[in-house]
């Protein structure tokens, strides 16, 4: 093949997409103490071993009580009760009540056999938490100034949870509340699919590692920090392997200590010039699927395999290497911790400045999405040059323009990815 031939044919945005995650499974699913799983896709099917509530209980601070002995009750015509016991919460019942007498009783004791109600200390004539009282109040008893029906204030055993239903499926992302349902069952550890493995090389004879010192020509690395910040973000563990030369050798040797990863990603080098070297190195050791995708910026981006493991070979300019992570890594990231939705959040707003395209290719627009009047707005973030970091520092969004679109104006809509949305922070649709 001629060098640059494009051999392997440019393709389309979606096309490398599917094509590239046709091959991308969940990775194994290991057993995982319980907040060290928060963010993580559970692995396994959660039945409940026991009810939860294990028992049934008072929802109040209060006296429990025989909805039957409060009939005709008011704070004017109190029920007079004796009471026979304390129940606080932590302990099992101590006594029962019998008609005519109540049990003072705390929230989350177990509610006494015999009561089927709570009247909450605010009905009673209870010193200080309770209604005026015209009477004393008598030594053991109390006076109740209201009538209410049975199970009010009384939390039913499962009410929660039944023993035998499935408290959580296997897919399901463990969010804070899904780590205390775990903990309310008595678990520990729970099976997830783990983190991802994530082998990171920079490529260039001209980049130099963070605490070096450039000669002259010389620029620093700043991709290696920036996809390892995108890894970590995403449910990835970095594995940064430093920066290669420009040559098949130097790059072999670099990518050796990347062969038991989950996915290697490598940025620079992968172009037509002279010293592109990410393909040869796939072509000799390993198989290239997709070199040129039709994206702005990023054209230059290679996918296939090396020693089996999912090989990105990303653009070298620093917003192209951003760019094409968010749209070809992330969802390989996101199919390997097992989740279901592998695309980000859009929104579609009014385009308020305007967006010129050219060269039939998808652009991706750094931009700014801002709460309109009429609703989402939204305008690109300066100088779109490849290089430009900064622009991206300033979007909170990519603004997709489709290839085969002339550009925007003042008043289009147009779908923005939103950059710092994550999985799960979608709005369902009512019928979900
Ligand atoms: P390449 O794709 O190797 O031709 O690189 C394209 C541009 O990105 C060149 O200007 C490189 O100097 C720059 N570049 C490549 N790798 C890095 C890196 N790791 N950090 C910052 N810039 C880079
Ligand atoms: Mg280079």
């Amino acid at each position: 093949m001629t060098s640059g031939g494009g051999d392997e044919g440019m393709i389309d945005v979606d096309a490398a997409r599917g094509a590239i995650l046709a091959g991308i499974a969940p990775l194994p699913a290991v057993e995982t103490p319980i907040l060290d799983a928060l963010g993580l896709i559970l692995a396994e099917e959660i039945v409940a071993a026991e009810d939860i509530p294990p028992f049934r209980n008072s929802a109040m601070d209060g006296y429990a009580v025989r909805a039957a002995d409060l009939a005709g009750a008011s704070h004017t015509t109190p029920t007079r009760l004796r009471v026979v016991a304390e129940g606080p919460a932590g302990y099992a019942p101590r006594g029962a009540v019998t008609p005519g007498t109540a049990i003072r009783i705390m929230t989350g004791a177990p509610l006494p056999p015999g009561a089927d109600t709570v009247v909450r200390f605010e009905e009673t004539d209870e010193p200080t938490r309770g209604m005026a009282s015209s009477s004393a109040r008598a030594p053991g008893e109390v006076c109740i100034g209201i009538a209410q029906d049975r199970w009010v204030n009384v939390r039913e055993a499962g009410e929660d949870i039944r023993a035998g239903t499935t408290a959580l499926p296997p897919g399901v992302p463990l969010r804070p509340a899904e780590i205390g349902v775990l903990a309310s069952l008595g678990r520990a550890t729970v099976r997830v699919h783990r983190h991802p493995v994530v082998a990171i090389v920079s490529t260039g004879d001209e980049v130099v590692a963070l605490g070096g010192t450039p000669r002259p020509g010389q620029i620093r690395d700043s991709n290696s920090h920036t996809l390892a910040a995108l890894v970590r973000r995403y449910g990835g563990i970095p594995r940064p392997l430093g920066v290669a030369r420009d040559t098949v050798a130097d790059l072999t040797t670099t990518l050796a200590a990347a062969r038991d990863a989950d996915l290697i990603i490598s940025s620079g080098g992968v172009s037509v010039g002279d010293y592109d070297m990410v393909k040869d190195v796939l072509r000799a050791e390993g198989q290239i699927a997709i070199w040129q995708v039709r994206m702005k910026p990023g054209k230059p981006l290679a996918y296939g395999r090396l020693d089996g493991v999912p090989f990105l070979g990303l653009p070298g300019n620093p917003v192209a290497a951003y760019v094409s992570f968010e749209l070809f890594a992330r969802p390989i990231l996101l199919r390997q911790l097992g989740h279901a939705t592998l695309d980000k959040p859009t929104v579609r707003a009014r385009v308020t400045a305007p967006v010129p395209n050219g060269g039939g290719r998808h652009h991706f627009v750094r931009a700014l999405v801002t709460a309109g009047p009429n609703g989402p707005e939204v305008r690109p973030t300066g100088d779109q040059g490849s290089g430009i970091l900064t622009a991206l520092t300033r979007a909170n969004g990519l603004l997709v323009i489709p290839g085969d679109n002339e550009g925007l104006g003042v008043g289009d809509m147009a779908d923005v990815i939103l950059l710092h949305r994550e999985q799960g922070s979608e709005i369902p649709r009512a019928n979900q």
